[in-house]
């Protein structure tokens, strides 16, 4: 795994990269981080797995709690593609060879199915599996929204008086979205008229700045545009933006999966 060079404010900067012969905090819950992990997990990715994944310092405690949902999500996705592009259910081939170290995960994905499935043909007949909400899938959906603001944005981390806490989690899996509203959600952000994000943010990689003309060839538009950031193509991608009071996040999972998490700042006296 190849070290991605820090842009960010050096203040900060032991918040962000994990060092560990230092203190930092868990990105989640603000408590001493002693381990790290890679933002977005490898469960969304295929092997080979990128080389410019990075690290985010976390606690184990936090660590261990999302695994279970991470998978759950994962395999949801999965699932729900497979029904809908194949007519078919995922083969536990499929689970076990991804996770064939982990009989106990093999086993706990097994019956998040059978669960999954009950819970589809009793609730909704099969009509409308495509709208399927889980709390399950939302937290792990923050977490991910959480770790992206983090290293993008230099902001989303716990400080003490100053707090961001999600306002809001709307997720769709592709089947349930008009092309109009995929349309919408694709479309790069337009941060002209926004605060910028700190100067040295990671964010800077991404940013454009695109030179409108209107008929009258002396009158010139500067639109400033944020673009996304493609982890691996067709697996996992990501956009996010900052304005003074709340931050974006936009991720596509596995070309399936299309979320938008906001932040909202809150103040803590
Ligand atoms: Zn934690």
């Amino acid at each position: 795994l190849k070290a991605i060079p820090y842009l960010g404010d050096e203040c900060i900067r032991h918040r962000i990269v994990y060092d560990a012969n230092r203190y930092c905090e868990c990105i989640y819950c603000g408590k001493p981080a002693d381990s790290r992990e890679h933002i977005p997990s490898k469960v969304f990715l295929e092997k080979p797995y990128p080389d410019n994944l990075f690290l985010v310092p976390a606690c184990k405690k936090c660590n261990n709690s999302f695994s279970a949902d991470e998978l759950y999500t994962w395999f949801i996705i999965q699932t729900l593609k497979k029904l809908y592009y194949e007519n078919k259910y995922i083969e536990s081939k499929m689970v076990k060879r991804r996770f064939k170290n982990h009989p106990v995960i093999i086993a706990k994905v097994n019956e998040d199915l059978r669960e999954f499935l009950k819970e589809i043909i009793d609730r909704t007949k099969g009509n409308d599996i495509y709208n399927y909400k889980s709390k399950r899938i939302e937290r792990i959906l923050e977490k991910l929204a959480v770790g992206h603001s983090v290293f993008e944005l230099s902001e989303g981390y716990y400080i003490e008086d100053e707090e961001w806490s999600v306002s809001n989690i709307a997720y769709a899996f592709a089947p349930s979205l008009s092309q109009n509203e995929i349309d919408d959600f694709e479309q790069a952000i337009d941060i002209s008229n926004q605060l910028l994000p700190e100067i040295g943010s990671r964010v800077y990689d991404h940013i454009y700045v695109v030179q409108a003309m209107t008929s009258n060839e002396n009158i010139g538009f500067q639109f400033v545009m944020l673009d996304w950031v493609d982890i691996q193509e067709e697996k996992y991608r990501y956009i996010c933006a900052n304005s003074v009071n709340e931050i974006v996040v936009k991720i596509v999972i596995d070309e399936f999966l299309y979320t938008s998490i906001t932040f909202s700042k809150e103040l803590h006296k």
